[in-house]
């Protein structure tokens, strides 16, 4: 409860959003632990903040739960949606927003390689999709490694642009910030900006300042107990166009 004043009386600083990690993590659907949640999401949403979840990312248990989260506007992670058909159609139905931090992702076992990752089953139902690093610090990665990559998995350099549309899009800041970071992409690439290969293109990545910038999340976590406790965590200022924290 700490945690969730100190994002309110931030969210009149400038404060965008907030991440929510229910323990334990990935592991439960308790109704009375996510009731909480919900509790904390409808006042952090009243206060103006977005709200984003960490789930999804070893198991499917909590996805469901997660999904019912007032205000909810993107999940971190959310690897694991692609094992149930149920979940997936529930997430596309959701319009919610999939921070995918495909690096991450890799390296401490949420998806067992970059060819299986699902991030090509997202976008082919339609579920917006970002790239993201997570943890760049820990994984060795970087905003820019993550185009990259995501190239090389045989994504055009028109879907690169859209990934970075989409951050925008559910970027945790006001519409007015929005409309101005899209006008700062390009409407369309231009044919020397479409040359594929292990290079995110000019004009994906407006901005460079979020390449190997340290996790610059806030966490508490709220006192343990027998059934769980939910993280809080301040989400990183939404114009740095990922949306990664943890
Ligand atoms: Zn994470």
């Amino acid at each position: 409860m700490r945690g969730l004043n100190a994002c309110l009386g931030a969210a009149r600083e400038g404060l965008g959003g907030i991440d929510l990690l229910v323990r334990p993590y990935d592991a439960t659907d308790d109704p009375e632990l996510w009731a909480t949640a919900y509790r904390w999401a409808e006042r952090a949403a009243s206060a103006g903040l977005g709200l984003t979840v960490h789930v999804g990312e070893f198991a499917t248990t909590s996805i469901a739960a997660a999904l019912r989260v007032p205000g909810l506007r993107r999940i971190g992670h959310g690897t694991h949606v692609a094992d149930d058909p149920q979940l997936l159609d529930d997430l596309a139905r959701s319009g919610v927003t999939v921070e995918c931090s495909l690096t991450c992702n890799v390296v401490l076992g949420s998806a067992t390689g970059y060819q299986d990752h699902p991030i090509r089953r997202f976008v082919q139902r339609g579920i917006p999709v970002t790239l993201a690093t997570d943890l760049p610090m820990h994984v060795c990665t970087t905003i820019g490694q993550e185009y990259a990559i995501a190239s090389t998995l045989s994504f055009s350099p028109d879907d690169l642009l859209t990934f970075t549309r989409n951050a925008v899009a559910a970027a945790f800041t006001t519409s007015t910030r929005r409309a101005a970071l899209l006008r700062e992409l390009p409407p369309d690439l231009q044919p020397d900006q479409r040359q594929t290969g292990c290079k995110a293109p000019s004009g994906c990545l407006p901005d460079p300042v979020s390449s190997g910038r340290r996790n610059a999340a806030i966490t508490w976590r709220a006192p343990s107990t027998p059934r769980g406790a939910i993280r809080i965590g301040m989400s990183r200022p939404a114009e740095r166009y990922s949306a990664s924290r943890c």
